[in-house]
C-alpha cells in the first residue's frame, strides 16, 4: 500500500546553484519528477522550449490562469511564472516526489494548498559567493543580475518561513542532502497512515485469532 508521492519545493536565490542540484538529485536518484514551469521570460542561450521552460506568451500565461491550468504563479523582475497543475496531479498520483523549483510567493501559495508540502530553501555558503556565481554566469545583462541581487534583499526576509535550509557549497552533496531529506519526510507517520492502518487491523484480527 504506497503512500502518494510527497511534494517538495525548492526555492533560493537566483544564482544559488538550484538547477544544478536539481539536475544532480534527477541524474543520481530514481523517483523524482521535476516540475517544468511556463514562463513568459526569454528563453537564455541553451534553454529549450518544454525542458527548461514552457516559453510562452502574456495572453498564453492569462489563459492558463483563467483555465484554471496553474497550481500556482507570481510575477518575478518582471516576467509571470507559474506551475502547470495537471502535471503536479498525474505524478503525485502515480507516487512520485515531485519537485517544484520556484520562487518565494509561489512556495507560499504551494503551502496553502498543500498543507504537507515540504519546503526547502537553499543558500549560498556566503554572500560573496552568490554575487560570484550570479556575475560568472554570463548569460545576464548587468542590470538584470541587479535587479537580482535586490530581489534577493527581499527573499532573505523569508527564508524563516521554509522548514529547511540546504547550504550548496558543493552540488552533488547538497542533493544527496535533499535526497535523505525529502525520504526522511516520507517516514512521518501522517504520511502512511493507510499503511499503519492496515497493519494495525491485520494484528488485531491475529489477535482475535489466537
Ligand atoms: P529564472 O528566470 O532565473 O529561470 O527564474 C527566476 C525565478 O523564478 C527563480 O527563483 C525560479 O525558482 C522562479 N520560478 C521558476 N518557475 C516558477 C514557477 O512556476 N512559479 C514561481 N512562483 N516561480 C518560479
Amino acid at each position: 500500500m504506497a503512500a502518494k508521492g510527497t511534494l517538495t519545493v525548492v526555492s533560493g536565490f537566483s544564482g544559488v546553484g538550484k538547477g544544478s542540484v536539481m539536475n544532480s538529485l534527477l541524474s543520481r536518484y530514481d523517483g523524482y519528477a521535476l516540475s517544468v514551469s511556463a514562463t513568459t521570460r526569454d528563453p537564455r542561450p541553451g534553454e529549450v522550449h518544454g525542458v527548461a521552460y514552457y516559453f510562452i506568451s502574456k495572453n498564453e500565461f492569462k489563459e492558463m490562469i483563467v483555465s484554471d491550468g496553474l497550481v500556482e504563479y507570481a510575477e518575478y523582475c518582471g516576467n509571470y511564472y507559474g506551475t502547470p497543475k495537471a502535471f503536479v496531479e498525474q505524478r503525485l498520483e502515480e507516487g512520485m516526489d515531485v519537485l517544484l523549483e520556484i520562487e518565494i510567493q509561489g512556495a507560499m501559495k504551494v503551502r496553502k494548498q498543500f498543507p504537507d508540502a515540504t519546503l526547502v530553501f537553499v543558500m549560498p555558503p556566503n554572500a560573496q559567493a552568490l554575487i560570484e556565481r550570479l556575475t560568472n554566469r554570463g548569460t545576464e545583462s548587468r542590470e538584470t543580475i541587479e535587479n537580482r541581487i535586490r530581489r534577493a534583499v527581499h527573499e532573505a526576509e523569508g527564508i524563516e518561513d521554509y522548514d529547511f535550509i540546504l547550504v550548496n557549497d558543493m552540488i552533488d552533496p547538497c542533493a544527496d542532502e535533499l535526497h535523505h531529506l525529502i525520504q526522511a519526510r516520507k517516514m512521518r507517520t501522517t504520511h502512511n497512515r493507510p499503511f499503519i492502518e492496515h497493519v494495525r487491523e491485520d494484528i488485531r484480527k491475529m489477535a482475535a485469532d489466537l
